[in-house]
């Protein structure tokens, strides 16, 4: 016996504005998955924002929407990393959040470079650039072969103070990076002196 009845079912029709969207919004994102190892499921989901956040959400599209592209500023998809201690298995590096946005825009076959740049608040790590986890690779070389790039898919590693006279960043290519550069929790020191000599 289904317990299915016990649940409330609406229309479409009569679900709120608001949620129709939502609904119609899930269903077109659906339509970008990337499902060709089993083509068996396109699943779209949406998430809806309380109002106190429409403003953070706004300067986001700003950040990312057709101002950059009046300017002539290219095309980006950033991603930040999500780190919960107490849902280990939530973790995300900002890399697979960012390659995971572009499918979700339709843009998971054009990705052309990434760039990391690290950041470690309150310790003395201005100069400290990150370079991807073994999993992120995984993931930077799966878009790399998508865009036909493979091996020399560009990377970037900055540190935070990439601006600064002193500071360098890496750049280089996925082939490189890992014959190079292996993954390292305490980062990569990227002030100058270390180079000159
Ligand atoms: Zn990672």
């Amino acid at each position: 016996m289904s317990t299915i009845n016990s649940v409330k079912h609406v229309r479409f029709l009569d679900l709120p504005k608001a949620d129709q969207q939502l609904v119609e919004l899930a269903a077109e994102q659906a339509n970008y998955a990337y499902n060709r190892l089993l083509g068996r499921w396109a699943v779209g989901a949406a998430i809806r924002i309380h109002p106190d956040g429409e403003e953070n959400f706004r300067e986001a599209l700003r950040r990312l929407g057709a101002e950059r592209v009046r300017k002539g500023i290219a095309c980006m998809v950033g991603g930040s990393n999500v780190e919960d201690p107490d849902q280990i298995a939530l973790c995300e590096c900002g890399e697979k959040v960012a390659l995971a946005a572009t499918q979700s825009m339709g843009v998971g076959d054009y990705c052309e470079a990434i760039a990391i740049v690290g950041k470690r608040e309150g310790e003395e790590f201005d100069y400290i650039a990150l370079s991807p986890c073994d999993t992120c690779r995984g993931r930077i070389r799966g878009y790399g072969r998508r865009s036909g790039m493979n091996e020399c898919f560009p990377i970037l590693l900055a540190p935070r103070e990439f601006r600064e006279d002193d500071a360098r960043v890496i750049v280089t290519t996925l082939g490189e990076l890992q014959r190079e550069i292996p993954f390292n929790v305490e980062g990569i020191d990227m002030k100058q002196q270390l180079y000159v000599a």
